[in-house]
């Protein structure tokens, strides 16, 4: 399990989120505030978020009477660590059989791979798992789940040109009838006409609710965490419109900056399940708050 974490710190650390290098002075003062502030606004912590952190932090070094900046790390580690902590909340299955899961996410976010990873994850806790490519809009986008579903020599339910709603329905029937624990459901990232992306969505979900009353169990949106504050802009759009259950962000091994968790936490907090720390069908992590507050300040 350590290797992730390093791989999660080096990714932070690539760009830097800069937030360490403001407690090497020797005092505490405003001018610690200021960088301090600084370097969360440019870690995609938003303002909000930095609002709220600042606050907390001067109240716990006040707390906590220390004179060492190195000790004011600690204690916004503990600040950051509590507000991600309502984020850490493991995906649930088993509940329902078949859990049905809804993934959504914009083109190039990861999606596809997180599904693979995914599968993977939940084979590996001894699920049996179904795959349905809503995504029937793209070509490509069907021959990936393929692949993904190929490595992970699970079932895939598909359509050529088919209707996404369509498709996700007689996947959420067929894993009734094979007694599937997991259905799996990629929808589009991106249409190619001019039909709204949430529209087509939303009936993908309504029609899922009609092969099965409880269904979808899960909606997960998957966002890439370079994007920075326009991921937030995609869980709000998505969460509106879906009302998601969950997050899987990717890339976290690459240039992201990290912040955007904090600003998740405070503006719209969905549940994080997942991150994302490589290409690989292994690099799919769960997320936990205090461990990503440490990384974050590595
Ligand atoms: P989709 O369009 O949302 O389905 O995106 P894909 O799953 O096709 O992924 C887009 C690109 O991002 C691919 O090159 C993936 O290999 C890459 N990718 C996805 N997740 C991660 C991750 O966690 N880390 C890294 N480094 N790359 C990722």
């Amino acid at each position: 399990r350590k290797g992730w974490l390093d791989k999660l710190k080096a990714g932070l650390r690539k760009t830097g989120s800069g937030i360490a290098t403001v407690f090497t002075g020797t005092q505490i003062d405003d001018a610690l505030y200021e960088e301090l502030e600084t370097a969360l606004l440019m870690a995609d912590t938003g303002v909000k978020a930095t609002e709220h952190l600042l606050a907390d932090l001067k109240k716990r070094v006040k707390d906590s009477k220390t004179t060492d900046p190195a000790a004011v790390k600690g204690l916004l580690a503990d600040a950051i660590a509590d507000l991600l902590a309502p984020l850490q909340k493991p995906l649930v299955i088993g509940e329902h059989k078949p859990t049905v899961i809804m993934v959504a996410g914009v083109n190039g976010a990861g999606k596809t791979t997180s599904i693979g990873k995914l599968t993977r994850h939940l084979a590996n806790e001894g699920a049996t798992v179904l795959l349905a490519a809503a995504d029937t809009f793209r070509a490509a986008a069907r021959e990936q789940l393929a692949i993904w579903a190929d490595r992970n020599t699970v079932e895939i339910i598909t359509q050529q040109g088919g209707d996404p709603a369509a498709v996700s329905f007689d996947a959420v029937t067929a894993g009734k009838a094979r007694g599937r624990d997991v259905v799996l459901v990629d929808t589009a990232g991106r249409l190619p006409t001019q039909l709204h992306l949430m529209e087509e969505l939303r009936k993908i979900k309504r029609v899922v609710q009609k092969a099965d009353a409880t269904a979808p169990h899960e909606v997960l949106l998957v966002i890439d965490g370079n994007t920075g504050q326009n991921a937030l802009m995609q869980v709000k759009a998505f969460d509106d419109a879906l009302a998601l259950t969950g997050l899987i962000i990717t890339k976290l091994d690459g240039t992201a900056k990290g912040g955007v968790i904090c600003a998740i936490a405070r503006e719209k907090p969905v549940p994080i399940y997942f991150i994302g720390v490589g290409e690989k069908l292994e690099d799919l992590e769960t997320f936990d708050a205090r461990e990503f507050a440490q990384a974050l300040l590595a």
